[in-house]
C-alpha cells in the first residue's frame, strides 16, 4: 500500500424528508472533516424518496462540495433498505453510518476512527441516555432487546442503533446479505468481526419529526425476531407437546371417571375452557407459522432490494441491488 495515500472514510446518511436537518448536519460534518486532515472523506447521502426538497438541497451541496455523493432511490423504501443501497455505493476504506437528524453526534467519529486504526472492524456507539424520547419508547426497546437476546446465541448489542464505523470488510460482508426483510442491527451482530463499544448520550432530533411510530416499531421488532431466529417455532412445538401431554392425561382421567361413575353430562364450563384455550393456542401458533411463511414468500421472490433513480448526476437504468 502507498503510505502517502490518505485513507478514505465514507459517511453514509439515509435521508427521508430531512430538508430542515441537512444544512445543520452538513455544517457539523464539515467541521468534523476539517478536524481530521489525515483522512479523506466522502459524504454519501441516500435520498429515500423524500417528498420535500431534500434532494435539491443535496444537489446544491454537491455543486459546491465534491466530497458529497448521493444515491437517489426510485421511491421511499424505508431506512433499512436505504442503508443497504448506500452500502452498495460506498467508496471508502471505512464507513460511518449516521442519521440525518443529528441524534448521533458526528463529534464521536474521531473516536471511532481511533479504534478503527487500532484494529477494530465495527466500532458501535451505545446510548447512555436517550433525551427527548418517551418512557414508553425506551421501555419497549429495552424489552425487545432482552427478548431477542434470550432467543439466540449470537450476542445482540443492546441500546445501539445504526450509528457505527465499519471496516471495509464488514461492508463487503453485509453487502452479501441480500435478504429483503432486513433487520440491519441483527446483521452487524451476525457477521461477527472485532467489535468495540463506545458510549454516548443520544440527543433529541435537531429539527423535523421522527418517522417512527409504534406500528413501525412493532413491525421492526417482529422482523427482528423472525429474521434472526426460528426459536419461536421451537417454543411453539414444545408448548404444543406440553399442552397435548396435559390433554392426554385429562383424557385418561375422563375415561376412567366415565367407566367408574358412568356418563356425566355436566361439565359445560370445563369443556368451554378447554376448547377456548386450545383454539387460542392454535390460532397464535398458526399466526407464528404464517409469519415465517410470509418471510419465505418475500425471500423466494428474489427481487432486487431497491431501484436507483440516479447516482450523482447519472441516471441509472439498472441497479446494483
Ligand atoms: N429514514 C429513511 N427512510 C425512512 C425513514 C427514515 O431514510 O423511510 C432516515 C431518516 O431520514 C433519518 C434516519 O432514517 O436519517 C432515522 O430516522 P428517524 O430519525 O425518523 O428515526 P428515529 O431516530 O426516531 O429512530
Ligand atoms: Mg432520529
Amino acid at each position: 500500500m502507498e503510505s502517502d495515500k490518505k485513507k478514505l472514510i465514507t459517511i453514509l446518511v439515509p435521508a427521508y424528508n430531512e430538508h430542515e436537518s441537512i444544512p445543520i448536519l452538513y455544517d457539523r460534518l464539515v467541521s468534523l472533516m476539517s478536524s481530521q486532515p489525515k483522512y479523506d472523506f466522502e459524504v454519501l447521502f441516500v435520498n429515500d424518496g423524500s417528498k420535500d426538497d431534500t434532494l435539491d438541497l443535496i444537489k446544491f451541496l454537491r455543486n459546491k462540495d465534491k466530497r458529497i455523493n448521493y444515491v437517489n432511490l426510485s421511491r421511499n423504501y424505508g431506512k433499512e433498505i436505504a442503508m443497504s443501497a448506500g452500502f452498495d455505493y460506498v467508496n471508502g476504506d471505512a464507513l460511518v453510518i449516521i442519521d440525518a437528524d443529528l441524534q448521533d453526534p458526528p463529534e464521536l467519529i474521531p473516536e471511532m476512527i481511533k479504534y478503527w486504526e487500532e484494529g477494530y472492524d465495527d466500532v458501535y456507539a451505545k446510548r447512555k441516555s436517550r433525551k427527548g424520547e418517551s418512557f414508553l419508547k425506551k421501555f419497549t426497546s429495552w424489552g425487545f432487546y432482552r427478548i431477542l437476546q434470550s432467543m439466540t446465541k449470537i450476542e445482540i448489542q443492546k441500546d445501539t442503533g445504526d450509528f457505527r464505523l465499519l471496516d471495509r470488510r464488514c461492508v463487503e460482508a453485509i453487502k452479501q446479505l441480500r435478504e429483503s426483510q432486513r433487520y440491519t442491527k441483527g446483521l452487524y451482530s451476525w457477521i461477527g468481526y472485532n467489535k468495540k463499544e463506545i458510549l454516548y448520550d443520544r440527543d433529541p432530533r435537531v429539527a423535523g419529526k421522527t418517522k417512527w411510530n409504534y406500528m413501525k416499531l412493532i413491525n421492526l421488532s417482529i422482523d427482528g425476531i423472525t429474521s434472526f431466529t426460528t426459536s419461536p417455532l421451537r417454543w411453539a412445538a414444545i408448548i404444543g407437546i406440553l399442552v397435548s401431554f396435559v390433554g392426554f392425561i385429562y383424557m385418561l382421567v375422563i375415561i376412567m371417571k366415565t367407566l367408574i361413575y358412568g356418563v356425566d353430562v355436566s361439565g359445560y364450563a370445563s369443556m368451554m375452557v378447554v376448547i377456548l384455550f386450545l383454539g387460542g393456542i392454535q390460532l397464535i401458533f398458526l399466526g407464528l407459522i404464517g409469519e415465517y411463511l410470509g418471510r419465505a414468500f418475500y425471500e423466494v421472490k428474489g427481487r432486487p432490494l431497491y431501484f436507483i433513480d440516479s447516482y450523482n448526476e447519472h441516471k441509472e437504468t439498472n441497479m446494483k441491488g
